[in-house]
């Protein structure tokens, strides 16, 4: 009687195991990367709209203010290595020969096409591989379009896809007179996001700025703070008085390999500890650096490391690797 009980207990356990470990994976995001940005020019609405048919779980939107207080979802402050303003618009560069979004209107900024990553000085395309410079006909455009664009989908398919934007260089914007996060938190709020519940993650590289939106602004948003610089990783402590996850290069979480084996730094068990969520970012199938395949580069964060989410210009391989494990 008690072996057969006995029995039973480890036999359930067994049997139990497999199941805790599905949910656990099936809590793992991906995150689309300026939209499905490997396969077509970043932050454009065609970019988001793939990204949303790949099943994601969120799609990012970094964030800058035009000249008329409009953000518009770029990734840089600068216009001129995704856009062809420097032929329309030749005489409104600064000093430094660059082109600022915050100097043109949101009606300027949309008779912009919009391009594949180039690097100006030479006009060289960044990723040779990806979507062809120059070609298509592509617009930058607001926020606010955009998450009309993330609804308007969730209604229309029944699905419930999330928005993960990024405040832009705050410093940048108080030096220039403007206040991004105050018009982006006004923006998140008209469209229903206000809450941890609401399908939003809100990001930001600045922690003074993440600070401000949770204590002084009273954001009750799902906050995460990104990390550029490792150092920055020993205020886990910190960030979580504020924060609900955070966001390193994927470096910062790498030791070094011994015997083909990746050894991880503390970072995602120390983040864990302080009940942080752990993104990084960014998963490139054409940029693989420390890997040979991507399924090793995906095997190593989302299994091995353990992260709860990524990053990636490429969702629809990241979305399928989690699917199949
Ligand atoms: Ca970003």
């Amino acid at each position: 009687m008690k072996s057969i009980s006995l029995f039973l207990v480890v036999f359930s356990l067994i049997s139990c195991k497999p199941k805790v470990k599905s949910e656990k994976m099936n809590t793992k995001i991906v995150i689309a990367h300026r939209g499905a940005s490997g396969y077509l020019p970043e932050h454009t609405m065609e970019a988001k709209a793939m990204a949303y048919a790949m099943n994601v779980n969120f799609i990012e939107q970094d964030l800058v203010l035009s000249k008329d207080d409009v953000p518009i979802v770029i990734h840089d402050i600068y216009l001129d290595d995704v856009t062809d303003v420097a032929t329309k618009f030749a005489n409104r560069k600064r000093n430094d020969n660059r082109y600022y979004v915050i100097d043109f209107t949101y009606d300027e900024l949309q008779t912009l096409k919009v391009t594949e990553r180039f690097n100006p000085k030479t006009g060289e395309q960044f990723y040779p591989n990806r979507f062809p410079k120059g070609k298509g006909n592509f617009k930058l455009h607001s926020f606010a379009e955009e998450i009309e664009l993330i609804q308007g989908l969730n209604k229309s398919t029944g699905k419930n896809i999330g928005i993960y934007p990024e405040i832009k260089e705050p410093k940048f914007h108080q030096k220039e007179g403007k206040n991004l996060t105050e018009i982006v938190l006004k923006t998140l709020y008209d469209y229903g996001y206000k809450t941890k519940k609401d399908n939003c993650i809100l990001q930001c590289f600045d922690t003074k700025e993440l600070e401000r939106i949770r204590k002084d602004l009273k954001s009750e948003l799902f906050l995460v703070q990104l990390i550029e610089f490792e150092e920055e990783a020993k205020n886990l402590q910190h960030f979580a008085t504020y924060a609900d996850g955070i966001g390193p290069w994927y470096k910062q979480i790498l030791d070094k390999k011994v015997d083909g084996e990746w050894k991880f730094t503390t970072l995602v068990s120390d983040a864990h500890q302080f009940n942080l969520k752990v993104h990084p970012y960014t998963l490139r199938a054409d940029q693989l650096d420390d890997f040979t395949i991507f399924e090793e580069m995906m095997e190593t964060f989302l299994i091995a490391a353990n992260v709860d989410g990524v990053f990636t210009d490429f969702p629809d391989l990241v979305v399928n690797f989690l699917k199949e494990k």
